[in-house]
């Protein structure tokens, strides 16, 4: 959820009840690589194949570094309209209660559902179970640069708030911790700062394999290129959680990375 932004009154849209402006071209944000594909890697990746080859654009840095860069106000995190979700409600907030977390808003719903083509709408029972509906946050603030800012950044909010996509404790936990290379939940977020990154732990020979522009060079070895694809699909199973990842698997690839160039 955006971070760095000053309160900016203005009537917004999302008060006037309409349809929320879709996102800019991506390549127009900073720190988003121009040849980022504007088509979520879950539909060209087979994660069923351990070896299959990851997706080319990805970059590989340490958690130290990919807290170091800036989040550039693209606002796609803070509503299903402004993200790359498509239908919308692939991409929520979460199960959404009644109450609408209008705690952090002096009393007036904050989290407002939105109808399958990206208008307003009343909240549903329905809303609060699975995944949740698609959004949008009424403290969103659009300016007329296209940047998106956040009404209640400096004040109490949402726990998500702040700690999205990768300053949670969690993934400290996952990359320091369990020694995880871990892939945030930006796959709707062409334009977010840490699209399509892999987070890794300082052992990681991704990060003496890389080249200036933080991604896997091409001209690797075969065993270096098997070692990519089976750790980068252990990585988006873990992320995806689909499928078990074994802790032999990581063992295996830990000991395995220490004996590659
Ligand atoms: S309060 Fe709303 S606008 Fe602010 S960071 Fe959270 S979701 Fe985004
Ligand atoms: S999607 Fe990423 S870059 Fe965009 S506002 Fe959210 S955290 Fe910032």
């Amino acid at each position: 959820m955006i971070a760095r932004a000053d309160v900016s009154a203005k009537r917004s849209d999302i008060e006037r009840g309409a349809i929320v402006e879709l996102p800019r071209p991506h390549t127009s944000y900073v720190g988003v690589p121009a040849d980022t594909p504007v088509v979520a890697p879950d539909h060209t990746y087979n994660e069923n194949e351990k070896f299959s080859v990851p997706p080319s654009n990805f970059r590989y840095v340490t958690l130290a570094e990919a807290r170091s860069w800036d989040c550039n106000l693209c606002g796609g995190c803070c509503t299903s309209t402004r993200s790359d979700a498509k239908p919308l409600h692939m991409y929520t907030f979460g199960r959404l209660p009644k109450h609408q977390w209008k705690k952090y808003n002096g009393g007036v719903p904050l989290i407002i559902p939105l109808t399958k083509t990206g208008a307003p709408r009343a909240w549903r029972e329905e809303d609060a179970k699975g995944d949740g509906p698609g959004f949008v946050c009424s403290a969103l603030r659009l300016e007329d640069d296209g940047t998106a800012l956040c009404g209640l950044f400096g004040s109490p909010r949402h726990s998500a708030c702040g700690e999205y996509p990768i300053f949670s404790s969690v993934t400290d936990d996952e990359v320091l911790k369990e020694d995880w290379h871990t892939i945030p939940h930006t796959t709707y977020q062409r334009s977010c700062t840490w699209v399509d990154i892999v987070i890794c732990p300082e052992w990681s020979p991704f990060l003496r394999w890389r080249d200036e522009s933080l991604r896997m060079p091409v001209s690797m070895s075969a065993e270096q290129w098997s070692f990519v694809s089976y750790m980068f699909n252990v990585a988006w199973r873990l992320k995806a959680e689909t499928g078990d990842v074994g802790q032999w698997e990581l063992d295996e690839l830990k000991a395995l990375a220490a004996r590659l160039p």
